[in-house]
């Protein structure tokens, strides 16, 4: 299924997450800037204080020694000084007798109505005598005392009055409080300018900040998107998995469907699974090119000799990969039977950690499909033999004949006989009799390939089963069973070397018949000529094709 939805997803979850963060951004942005501008501002007032308290003690020198015009040649220098700004001394009326701006003297605000004066006596609560406060551009634009405009945003204005004191009373009477004031406006502009630079540096940096987090915020979303996807693959293969291996208790037609799962999930170059078959192993390997190929018996030399011997053992407990990450090892159990190792190896690149996490979320599902398979198989198994039951052939019988109907395969049927069987039970019992009946059946499973089918029909008869057969590839078969029997002399207690032999008998269908009876009747038909003929021989139904 289309995983689509779950980005479109996640682009409405990071809009949705970048527009709280870039409000509350905003938010925290300006409480910040209000709390520094207030901070800041309230530094400068401070600073202009002290400048205003500087300028006062040295002018206050100058009043006493009466020296006008020193006093009016010290307020054109602060004049001068743009930083500093304005500076007027006003008498104890109120009228400008000294200003930095020479346009100023002589000029009378009026406090209650002059704009710049309304910070300090616009109430009716009495004005304090010494002050600093922030009064607006306009406030001095809009004032008697501005001759000139002043250019930029606020002021800090000090104001000091000059109490009548002992040291006056020269020039001052002495019953009056105050014979003055000095006012100083000191631009704020440099503090305002640090203040817009401070609020673009944050504005920018939280553009930016938002605009980092979004490739982050994505990564992150990305990376549980991903593990989404992946539980999603895990209960899509899951299904699938139960959906397939449902479908069948042959234990071949199963280790095929696992080889093709494994090898789709693990995406590996080679998948081998391993069975236990009576003391080999049966050995279904997938090559590179997708060839499959089955072995019967192992080799004790070959390089997964040692991991099955583990295996076998109890070493390989639970899932696990080699050091160098090229293989993996599957071990598939049920209680304390050892149902199958999926060995999965890359000979070009080390595995990747997710697949074997998937795969090991199925495992138990193999392992109910495999001890499933294992019962059907004791099943369909005689005892005996270890070859398939006559219901199993039966069964076999009728697909076979199935698939002749539906897709027109040719396939043969052998039925074999041991030569003089009731000799061997006669002279050395039952017992070794059944040790015999053994040893052929042995040489017949190993004489068929793979994919035909070896049955024990009854008693010491036995039947064979070749799928997409003809009569040439038949008495093949039937001529390397015959040679197999009669070359493995078997070798009874006491040291008695005893030699079988077997006759066979065959029939094709549909060559020699097209019915399930009259198959078996022909290929039994063949087998007793096989025996009237001196026995030890393949007989085909019919000799004459
Ligand atoms: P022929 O060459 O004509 O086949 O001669 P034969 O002696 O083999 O004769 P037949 O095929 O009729 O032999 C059947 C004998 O096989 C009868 C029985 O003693 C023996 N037999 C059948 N089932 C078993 C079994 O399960 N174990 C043992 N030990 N013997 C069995
Ligand atoms: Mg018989
Ligand atoms: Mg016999």
């Amino acid at each position: 299924m289309n995983d689509d939805w779950l980005y479109r997803y996640k682009r409405k979850i990071i809009a949705r997450i970048v527009i709280v963060l870039a409000l509350s951004m905003c938010g925290a942005m300006i409480i910040t800037i209000m709390l520094l501008r207030d901070q800041l501002i309230k530094e400068s007032s401070g600073n202009s204080r002290h400048i205003g308290n500087a300028i006062t003690s040295s002018l206050r020198t100058q009043m006493l020694a009466n020296a006008p015009d020193q006093i009016q040649k010290t307020l054109d220098d602060i004049g001068a000084d743009t930083n500093i700004g304005r500076i007027y001394i006003l008498n104890r009326d109120g009228r400008v007798m000294y200003a930095s701006n020479k346009r100023d003297i002589g000029k009378q605000p009026d406090r209650k109505s002059d704009a710049s004066c309304l910070g300090c006596h616009g109430s009716t609560v009495a004005a304090p005598a010494t002050t600093s406060l922030v009064i607006s551009g306009d406030a001095l634009r809009n004032s008697v005392l501005s001759s000139v405009t002043p250019q930029g945003g606020s002021f800090s204005r000090s104001v000091n009055v000059i109490r009548n004191e002992p040291a006056c009373y020269g020039c001052h009477p002495r019953d009056i409080r105050i014979n003055g004031k000095i006012i100083i406006d000191h631009p704020l502009e440099s503090t305002n300018n640090l203040i817009r630079k401070i609020e673009l540096i944050i504005l920018v940096s939280g553009f930016f900040g938002l605009l980092l987090m979004i490739p982050l915020l994505s990564r992150l979303i990305n990376r549980y998107i991903d593990q989404i996807i992946l539980k999603k693959q895990e209960l899509s293969l899951v299904y699938s998995i139960i959906n397939n291996i449902s479908k069948t208790i042959d234990i071949a037609e199963l280790t095929h469907i696992v080889l093709d799962i494994s090898h789709e999930v693990l995406s590996a170059e080679e998948i081998e699974i391993i069975l236990p078959k009576g003391e080999g192993f049966r050995i279904t390997t997938r090559l590179q090119n997708g060839e499959k190929v089955t072995r019967k018996k192992r080799n004790t030399d070959e390089p997964l000799a040692e991991i099955i011997e583990r295996w076998q053992n109890g070493g390989i407990p639970d899932a696990g990969v080699s050091a160098d990450r090229t293989e993996i090892y599957l071990p598939i159990e049920k209680g304390e039977h050892r149902l199958c190792l999926i060995v999965a190896r890359n000979r070009t690149a080390p595995f990747a950690e997710n697949p074997v996490a998937l795969v090991e979320a199925v495992c138990n599902h193999f392992a109910i499909a495999f001890e499933n398979a294992r019962l059907y198989s004791i099943a369909i198994t005689d005892e005996l033999t270890g070859l398939f039951t006559v219901r199993h052939f039966r069964t076999s019988l009728d697909r076979q004949m199935e698939s002749f109907d539906r897709y027109g395969e040719r396939f043969a049927l052998l039925v074999i006989d041991i030569d003089n069987f009731k000799r061997v039970n006669d002279t050395y019992g039952h017992v070794t009799g059944d040790d015999v009946l053994k040893h052929v059946a042995g040489c017949i499973a190993e004489a068929v390939a793979s994919t035909d089918l070896a049955f024990r029909y009854g008693g010491e008869e036995f039947t064979v089963l070749l799928p997409s057969t003809d009569r040439n590839g038949a008495a093949h078969v039937g001529e390397r069973i015959r040679a197999q029997v009669e070359n493995s002399p078997v070798t009874l207690a006491g040291g008695i070397v005893l030699t079988t032999t077997v006759s066979i008998g065959f029939a094709v269908c549909p060559d020699d018949v097209a019915t399930i009876k009259e198959l078996m009747l022909q290929a039994d038909k063949a087998l007793y000529a096989a025996k009237h003929a001196g026995k030890n021989r393949v007989v085909s139904a019919s000799p004459e094709n």
